[in-house]
């Protein structure tokens, strides 16, 4: 057990406090890591700090840059030092792609991919300064597949895929392992939305996944003590679904 242990780590997860985000965020420190999480909504962190022991709570408002930077500073500065990052945050705007906006455009591509290069930037002089570390950052099914109504999530989430090759490639000289998970359906506030939103889809998905299950946020906790822990050492450019069988299902 000792290869999963991540006593005396640290680890910034974004969007840590609800959903996926706090799921990962449990696993870690249930493995010894000091976790801070970012959001932007106090409340909801303050909560989420009470199933977490020891964490810290960083306010942040990702789809800017400089916010994105402020916060690996803030996060590191106040954990004493940076191991591990998991690119978390993420937002969904569902309409056929002729009707979004630019602005719309970007505030999805901002908050989901742009997030998740400045903040690995930011971190990588914390990483390589402690002679190694680890980046997890959170794909999506539509990092594979396409769908109608997700015109910039699917080119966020299939950029992620892409920015976890390009920085796995640069980075494993420094010891710094990069990977992306795939989560499937799992049952948070961002898919509860889309629940209200889309006739028949909870349905669609119980018969399209052979877990035969939604997804619950805490179904991603062992994939990121993996991919934070020594047991991950020689893992890097991966892209893991974490589905129960939905994109191995034709
Ligand atoms: P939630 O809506 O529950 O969580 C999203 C998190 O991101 C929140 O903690 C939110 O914090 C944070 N967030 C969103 N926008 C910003 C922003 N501008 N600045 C800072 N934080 C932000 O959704 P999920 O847990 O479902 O989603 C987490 C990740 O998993 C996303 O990247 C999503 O695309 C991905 N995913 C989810 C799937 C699912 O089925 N649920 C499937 C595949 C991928 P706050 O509200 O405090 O800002």
């Amino acid at each position: 057990m000792n290869l999963f242990d991540l006593k005396g780590k640290t680890a910034l997860v974004t969007g840590g406090n609800g959903g996926i985000g706090l799921g990962m965020a449990k696993g870690l420190a249930a493995a010894g890591a000091r976790v801070a999480i970012a959001g932007r909504d106090k409340s909801k962190s303050t909560e989420a700090l009470k199933s977490l022991s020891d964490g810290i709570a960083v306010e942040a408002d990702l789809k800017d840059e400089i916010a994105c930077q402020a916060m690996v500073e803030e996060a590191a500065k106040r954990l004493g030092r940076l191991d591990i990052l998991v690119n978390n945050a993420g937002t969904n705007i569902r309409k056929p792609p002729e009707e979004y906006s630019i602005e719309e455009w970007r505030l999805v591509l901002d908050t989901n991919l742009t997030s998740a290069f400045v903040a690995a930037q930011a971190a990588y002089p914390h990483m390589k300064r402690a002679g190694g570390g680890k980046i997890v950052n959170i794909g999506s099914m539509m990092s594979i597949f396409g769908a109608s109504f997700v015109a910039p999530y699917g080119a966020s989430k299939g950029g992620m895929v892409q920015l976890t090759r390009a920085l796995a490639c640069a980075w494993a000289k420094d010891n710094i392992q990069v990977n992306a998970v795939l989560p499937g359906w799992i049952d948070t506030a961002l898919t509860r939305r889309a629940r209200a939103d889309i006739k028949g889809l909870h349905e669609r998905v119980l018969a399209r996944t052979p877990a035969g299950r939604w997804g619950q946020p805490e179904d991603l906790s062992g994939i990121a003590v993996f991919l934070c822990s020594r047991a991950s050492d020689f893992v890097t450019g991966t892209a893991i679904p974490v589905d129960g069988g939905y994109s191995s299902q034709g």
